[in-house]
């Protein structure tokens, strides 16, 4: 197994008028290079604080309060990860949408209705390869006939652009009339791989796209071009949060389809956060169930669909619609806590079918409860101690 990331006791807290609500109470989890990872869980439950965290775009009034976000990826040393929390700013802007890219719930809100199509995917272009994009407006330059009159002047520009593309003379030097026009190629260039990238997502005719406006697409659409948006620098994660669930059953087949084959084509790794176990089934490798900012259980999704050993899964599992089910469909008893006072102990205790006296008292830990899967209950542990006895 080789880790691409790895989360250990990660801890994050908004602080409201009511309370501290303790969103992430030592959440650890590992996404396999190669694998697609689901989480899953009720709504409210810290599936989205969790990439958030690890993203490090936690909104105030939340704050990351503990725990490590490893990643073993870009040059980080494989036995002991780089850890993303104690990275500057500077850093996460350069790795966000590059090595690790998100796509969110609604694209509506990912996409900005005034701009069109083609500069808000280029735009990732720009900011993430700018040296690359120099280097190659330099080599065709170089091809007989093909640098403009202006080359001479320019070609400084690219060199230090390919050098150090954040360079604050370049965009001193921009601002000048004449020399704005240095980014002409490289607005070519982002806009032909929009083009390109829009294309390769089954969009037909990427080239009239590019000069359309959020409004004139439909949603399943503007999803498909926020993935396109995530998908320009190559990215080695690529995090959805419930990137299918605001569209229709057959849009939302057609997203998923164009994750796995992208996942075989191009990324690295999948994280995906839903709460739909069908589109778990149907993806993921393994998969982690949180329930009120706990990670409970996590394992291949196989062995944890065909036994699952805590009974907050267990519920779940039996909660989904079966075809064959007969008569009323089956509920989780009770509420999700409130998270400004969660339940002591286990925090799924008000609502499980097995409580015990311990689990009033103490967490249960994640523990193995067969190779590659880990449950935090006090109750599994009893039944593994049991059966192995
Ligand atoms: Fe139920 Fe106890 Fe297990 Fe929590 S630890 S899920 S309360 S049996």
């Amino acid at each position: 197994m080789t880790k691409l990331l790895e989360t250990q006791d990660l801890v994050t807290n908004f602080y409201t008028y009511e309370g501290m609500v303790q969103a992430l109470n030592r959440v650890s989890l590992v996404v396999e290079e190669g694998s697609t990872f689901g989480l899953v869980g009720e709504s409210g439950c810290g599936k989205s604080v969790t990439v958030r965290s690890i993203m490090r775009i936690v909104q105030p009034p939340g704050r990351i309060e503990g725990g490590r976000v490893l990643v073993y990826f870009g040059g980080a040393d494989q036995d002991h990860g780089l850890d993303l929390l104690m990275q500057s700013e500077e850093y996460m802007r350069g790795l966000r949408g590059c090595d690790m890219s998100m796509i969110f719930q609604e694209p509506n809100a990912a996409l900005n209705p005034t701009l069109s199509i083609g500069y808000q995917v280029s735009e990732s272009f720009l900011f993430h390869q700018t040296a690359e994009m120099s280097r190659k407006i330099l080599d065709d330059w170089d091809q007989p006939g093909q640098a403009p009159a202006l080359a001479g002047l320019l070609k400084p520009l690219y060199q230090r652009a390919a050098a150090n593309p954040k360079d604050m003379l370049l965009a001193i030097l921009s601002r000048i009339p004449i020399l704005r026009r240095w980014r002409k190629p490289l607005l070519a260039e982002a806009k032909a791989r929009s083009i390109d990238i829009i294309g390769k997502l089954g969009i037909p005719n990427p080239e009239r796209v590019v000069d359309a406006f959020p409004h004139n697409l439909s949603g399943g659409m503007k999803q498909r071009i926020v993935i396109a948006m995530a998908l320009a620098c190559n990215p080695v994660l690529l995090i959805a949060d419930e990137a299918t669930s605001n569209l229709d059953v057959t849009i939302q087949a057609q997203i998923l389809d164009l994750l796995v084959r992208l996942k075989k084509e191009s990324i690295s790794s999948i994280l995906l956060i839903t709460h739909d176990l069908g589109v778990v089934a149907e993806t993921c490798d393994r998969v982690g169930v949180m329930y009120a900012g706990n990670l409970v259980e996590v394992g291949p999704v196989q062995g944890i669909f065909a036994h699952p050993r805590h009974p907050y899964t267990q519920a779940l599992l039996d909660s989904v619609p079966k075809f064959q089910t007969e008569g009323e469909l089956k509920s989780i008893e009770g509420a999700v806590p409130n998270l400004v006072s969660p339940p002591p102990g286990c925090r799924f205790h008000p609502r499980c079918p097995h409580m015990m006296d311990v689990c009033r008292d103490r967490l249960p830990d994640l523990l193995d409860a067969d190779p590659g899967h880990q449950v935090a209950c006090h109750w599994a542990e009893q039944n593994r101690a049991g059966g192995s006895a």
